[in-house]
């Protein structure tokens, strides 16, 4: 008669190292949620950092020139009991990008939600449009946004988890003339994101884009008073849409219940594109 084979017992080494295991990929726990926001110092970013803090996150707000600005949405989020600090780096350059993800790195050792959400206009009609509008646009807004995701998944890969939400606009897929560089820079995200999120997939990182049609910010503060009357007009909403109303979508998108959702656009914009 064969005698089974009596199964090896696990090595308290092998144990271990699973409990260690099982508990880093333990869903909800206890651990600080880390946040990176790009533009975080005005309009919708400042709404998506305040969106993303609560007491077990801290979130990076990133800014380029205003730091009374930062420093302001800094202020919001600690006297809500929030946890928060400014860091100040242009997403157009590389070694900016790298060191703003070093300091991240080195002092929290994990970034668990990253919003692409830095973005500048240099509006003109194609036939007038000059190079370095054309070059400032595309370099702020799309490859801001591809170094940032560069730097921020090799964390996430190691950490096997993570979350990208990159905004667009309704622009990069309606078009609008006078805006061809924002535009082809607003379209480039979404064809990046879809890409990331199809190399990031199996890892669990989801990748995401939120694309705001006209949201009252400094962005389009320049519009006099008929001009908005008349967009108000344009927008079966019948008015224009609030900083706080994107950054909804970017919370739901970075929360647990969004885990499945990957790859997509979200279009915050009261329906003036369908
Ligand atoms: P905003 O009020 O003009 O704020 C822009 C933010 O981006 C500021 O925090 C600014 O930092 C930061 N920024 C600009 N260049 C940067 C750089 N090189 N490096 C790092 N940060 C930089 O713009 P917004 O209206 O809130 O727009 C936010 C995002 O939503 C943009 O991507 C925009 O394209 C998009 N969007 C806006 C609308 C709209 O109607 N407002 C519609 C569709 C999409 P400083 O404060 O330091 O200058």
């Amino acid at each position: 008669m064969a005698v089974p084979k009596r199964k090896k017992s696990k090595s308290r080494r092998d144990m271990r190292k699973s409990q260690t295991k099982a508990a880093k990929a333990m869903p909800g726990d206890q651990r600080e949620r880390v946040v990176v926001v790009t533009g975080g110092s005005r309009g919708i970013g400042r709404a998506i950092c305040v969106a993303l803090a609560d007491q077990s996150t801290h979130v990076y707000i990133n800014y380029v020139s205003s730091t009374a600005s930062a420093l302001e949405t800094e202020e919001i989020i600690k006297s809500r009991g929030g946890s928060a600090s400014s860091v100040r780096a242009d997403v157009s350059r590389a070694d900016a990008v790298k060191d703003l993800f070093k300091t991240v790195i080195s002092e929290r050792g994990r970034i668990d939600v990253l919003v692409n959400n830095a973005g500048i206009t240099r509006d003109g009609l194609v036939p007038r449009m000059k190079e370095p509008d054309w070059d400032d646009v595309l370099a702020v807004n799309l490859k801001g946004t591809f170094l940032c995701i560069r730097a921020a998944s090799r964390q996430m890969l190691k950490q096997r988890s993570g979350r990208i939400i990159n905004i667009t606009s309704v622009v990069g897929v309606s078009g609008n003339a006078g805006q061809s560089n924002y535009a082809a820079s607003k379209a480039g995200i979404i064809g990046l994101t879809k890409s990331v999120a199809s190399e990031f997939a199996s890892r669990n990182i989801t990748v995401n884009a939120v694309a705001p049609g006209l949201i009252e910010t400094d962005m389009t503060g320049g519009l006099d008073s008929y001009t908005h009357e008349r967009i108000a007009k344009l927008v079966p909403a019948g008015r224009m849409g609030k900083p706080e109303e994107v950054a909804a979508a970017v919370a739901f998108l970075a929360s647990d219940e969004a885990a499945y959702i990957t790859g997509q656009v979200i279009h915050v914009n009261g329906g003036i594109y369908m």
